[in-house]
């Protein structure tokens, strides 16, 4: 008992100690004024926007009504989730009574197909270095790939294929490889294989398998705020603004806990896009709805997680 109290003690110590810049109030206030996301650059939605949303039991009907109540979130929908929205305008004149599902079923086909197109062949590129890898490893690889094939070309796989657990195992695989170029070669080819959020195909599958409203909601889902821990949780990352950066939903889901320089590795565009926030941050700053700490300390977070790779700019913070 008598620790609890002195570790209660020291915390509220701490705290003290430390000036947090924004309250999670003030941050999630940001979110009102289209901010783009850290990564990706797409403007994000007011997570309570979406909140209300989830409580619309249309969602789940005619996908005439959905129509009317996503429209006016399409233009902060990602480029996959607008075309997909754009199938769903398209299909709904023809079928105005089915819902989100029975359109994607007609779809399923066709579009699996077009997606075990594109994988089979980014997998046989990635099969080829079993002929100049190492020969543990060049077995290793034989087995992934032999797995992975049961499930791509299975019509009703026991687990769908993801993406992201076949890279982990790939990097595994090869992590002792000495020949760095050969290394990156396969992981560049590998980050080729098709998310959700890049191809309609891999959406289309990925989708059919939710309910309705689930589907509506995975129109706009990508695109909500979120708070990003830029040192991951994890690795004891703080849970206040100090340790907070402005992200949309699918590139924070996306990160998980890998470091800030494999995030650019994927994203090769967020240096830039983590400025065009920053400039917006300044912008607001002005208005007094941003403080001019927060723009500081992510410059200095982001430049030394990032291994310099992110330098922000951020001079005219001080001008007038
Ligand atoms: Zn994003």
């Amino acid at each position: 008992m008598e620790k609890k109290v002195r570790k209660y003690k020291t915390q509220s110590f701490r705290c003290k100690e430390i000036q947090i810049p924004l309250t999670r109030k003030e941050l999630k206030n940001l979110f009102n004024y289209r901010i783009p996301c850290l990564c990706c650059g797409y403007e994000m939605l007011h997570p309570d926007i979406y909140m209300h949303l989830m409580e619309r039991k249309e969602l789940g009907g005619k996908a005439s009504d959905v129509i009317k109540i996503l429209e006016p979130f399409e233009n902060i929908m990602h480029p996959v989730e607008r075309q997909v929205f754009n199938m769903f305008k398209t299909m709904s004149v023809k079928y105005p009574d089915k819902n989100l599902k029975e359109l994607l079923e007609m779809k399923k086909d066709i579009h699996e197909l077009a997606l075990v197109k594109i994988q089979s062949s980014i997998f046989n590129k990635v099969s080829f270095y079993r002929r100049i890898l190492p020969k543990k490893m060049a077995r290793q690889l034989r087995k992934l790939m032999i797995k992975t094939n049961d499930i791509i070309f299975d019509p009703e796989p026991h687990k769908p294929f993801s993406r992201r657990i076949f890279i982990h195992k790939l990097k595994n695989i090869i992590k002792n490889l000495e020949n760095r170029k050969i290394k990156e070669e396969i992981i560049e080819i590998a980050r080729r294989l098709p998310r959700s959020s890049d191809e309609v195909c891999a959406f289309v599958v990925k989708n059919t398998r939710k309910r309705p409203e689930v589907i509506a909601l995975n129109l706009i889902h990508p695109s909500i705020g979120t708070f990003e821990h830029l040192q991951p949780k994890s690795l004891n990352g703080m849970n206040n603004s100090l340790n907070f950066a402005l992200e949309c939903a699918y590139c924070n889901n996306s990160r998980h806990h890998y470091p800030i320089s494999v995030q650019i590795e994927e994203n090769p565009y967020m240096p830039e896009n983590a400025q065009k926030q920053t400039d917006k941050l300044i912008n607001l700053s002005k208005k007094e709805i941003c403080k001019k700490a927060y723009i500081e300390n992510l410059k200095n977070v982001l430049f030394i997680l990032s291994s310099q790779q992110i330098d922000l700019d951020i001079t005219k913070l001080y001008e007038m």
